[in-house]
């Protein structure tokens, strides 16, 4: 018998780090990710410049488009890029901060580990906290979802994103779309669609009932505007050389050939008699249509799309109630959607089609217009953020001050109920409260001022009043009520239990076992 044979039980090449090497590696990735965002956060945030490997460049300081584009390896640090995902699907905002938050519990928790505090311990401590911080973040929340609170709400979280110029209008648009659909205290922002053009003033921007589109009919003989419209969305080509690509034709004498181009017509014929027979008098087709059937179908006064975009499709879909036909033999009455009016006007040099009184009232689009591409995407973004925290405001009713404010709040609640705790939970307790002042920290530190003396003139001024915060433009302490800086409570109490769940769920791992080569 071989006494020291040694035993694998995993294949040759996998890495395997186990505890504390573990535990280091993964929070050190998480910290990189955090100093890689931190400088973003807040009105003073600096922007990032992101190039794709196609070469496409994108200028942002949001949060969650950085990550998605960084295209992160490192599995812990792929997990925090994860949960600010989380927190853009559930509140549309707060992305920065929760990777910020998470960062920063795992680094004090890094320091309690090597003061010898068990994880358990740590994992604890954080969890009671996490439920302390949104039980406080809860009583400080005030009640507003009135309109002059949603439009300071969107400001807010527009501040900062590239749109400050146009922020009163921008906010104006967002609030009214908001508003517009929502139903029973409810709203589904999927109903609202951006539409970006650009070559104009953010200032032109509107807010269109239905459906807004980048596009015109097939041919310039169609009709332009069409009431009472039944409305089929066709995934097939209306065209022959997609339908027989690989057919083998031998042709013989001329006449044969004759035989054939009639042929081809008739069967162009065909596809365009069935979309007339279906009742249809626009169509939208995802695939391309060719001159004879444009031909057919100007004859019988249908307006036509082609090549329309998967995302338009799915809209139309939604808006119009207009079912996907993958083949055209399928279509029939009971698969059109219906439209009010659907017609196309010029804005600026840009051809677009409006679809007006959808079959669902709640569809809007938001036209948004701007000078560049990069303009128009970057304040695109900015508006998805408003678009989130003024659903979330007019979902919850709850907002909270920001501009550092509520944290302080936090920071001095978790202090004190740390103090009531007892033994070693204590510590992991006052690092989570040490760890939320991150916030504060970062809105200064990123707007070039001190932040020791500010951090102390904050918490000296919540002894009266907690609504002080920093206004970064001066480095004065204001009311940030007054100075309209206010966010949804649900953006805070989400980032909150996003970062706690994060960085417990890191701490939890004590061995990281990697296929060859997946950890470089
Ligand atoms: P996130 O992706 O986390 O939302 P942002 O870059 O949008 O990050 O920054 C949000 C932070 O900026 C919040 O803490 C908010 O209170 C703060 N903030 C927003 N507007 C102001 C302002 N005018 N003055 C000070 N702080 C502000």
């Amino acid at each position: 018998m071989m006494a020291n044979q040694p035993i694998f039980i995993l294949p040759e090449g996998t890495e395997r780090y186990s505890k504390r090497d573990a535990l280091r590696m993964n929070i050190t990735a998480a910290k990189v990710l955090k100093d890689i965002v931190r400088t973003t956060l807040g009105p003073k945030g600096m922007d990032k410049m992101l190039t794709d490997s196609l070469g496409d460049v994108i200028v942002t300081n949001d949060g969650a488009t950085i990550m998605r584009e960084m295209d992160i390896t490192q599995p812990a640090a792929r997990m925090l890029v994860e949960t600010a995902k989380k927190q853009e699907d559930i509140v549309g905002d707060g992305t920065t901060s929760v990777v910020v938050i998470a960062g920063e519990l795992l680094v004090k928790a890094q320091e309690l580990l090597e003061d010898g505090i068990a994880t358990s311990v740590i994992v604890k401590g954080y969890r009671n906290a996490a439920a302390k911080a949104i039980e406080i973040l809860n009583n400080v929340a005030m009640d507003a979802d009135d309109r002059e609170t949603l439009k300071k709400v969107a400001m807010t979280a527009m501040t900062g994103k590239g749109s400050d110029y146009a922020k009163d209008k921008l906010a104006d648009l967002v609030v009214d779309a908001a508003l517009r659909i929502a139903e029973d205290g409810e709203i589904d922002i999927d109903n609202i669609n951006i539409q970006r053009i650009s070559g104009d003033s953010v200032e032109d921007s509107f807010l269109a009932e239905g459906i807004v589109m980048d596009k015109d009919p097939v041919s310039k003989n169609m009709p332009t505007d069409v009431e009472d419209a039944k409305i089929a969305l066709i995934k097939y080509p209306i065209e022959l050389k997609e339908i027989n690509t690989d057919a083998k034709i031998d042709i013989t004498d001329p006449a044969q050939f004759e035989a054939f181009l009639n042929n081809e017509e008739e069967m162009i014929k065909d596809l365009v008699d069935k979309v007339v027979a279906s009742g249809a008098n626009v169509l939208f087709c995802q695939k391309g249509i060719d001159d004879m059937a444009q031909h057919y179908l100007n004859k019988a006064g249908i307006m036509a799309y082609k090549r329309v975009k998967k995302s338009d499709m799915e809209r139309i879909n939604k808006a119009t109630g207009a079912q996907y036909v993958t083949d055209i033999e399928d279509l029939t009455a009971d698969k059109l959607g219906s439209a009010g009016h659907v017609y196309v006007d010029k804005i600026f040099d840009h051809k677009l089609t409006f679809i007006e009184e959808c079959e669902n009232p709640k569809a809007s689009s938001i036209v948004l217009r701007g000078s560049t591409r990069y303009v128009t995407e970057q304040i695109s973004r900015a508006l998805d953020d408003a678009l989130g925290v003024v659903a979330a405001t007019i979902e919850d009713g709850k907002v909270l001050i920001g501009g550092g404010a509520c944290e302080i709040d936090l920071v001095k609640g978790l202090r004190a109920y740390g103090e009531s705790v007892s033994g070693r939970e204590q510590l992991a307790i006052l690092a989570y409260a040490n760890a939320v002042e991150v916030i504060p920290r970062t809105l200064i530190e990123n707007a070039g001022l001190d932040t020791i003396n500010l951090i102390a003139e904050l918490k000296a001024a919540h002894e009266n009043s907690s609504t002080t915060g920093i206004n970064v433009f001066t480095g004065k302490l204001v009311d940030m009520e007054e100075a309209g800086v206010i966010e949804p409570l649900r953006i805070k109490t989400q980032a909150i239990k996003a970062a706690s769940e994060a960085a417990e769920m890191i701490l939890r791992i004590d061995d990281m076992i990697a296929a060859k080569n997946a950890l470089n």
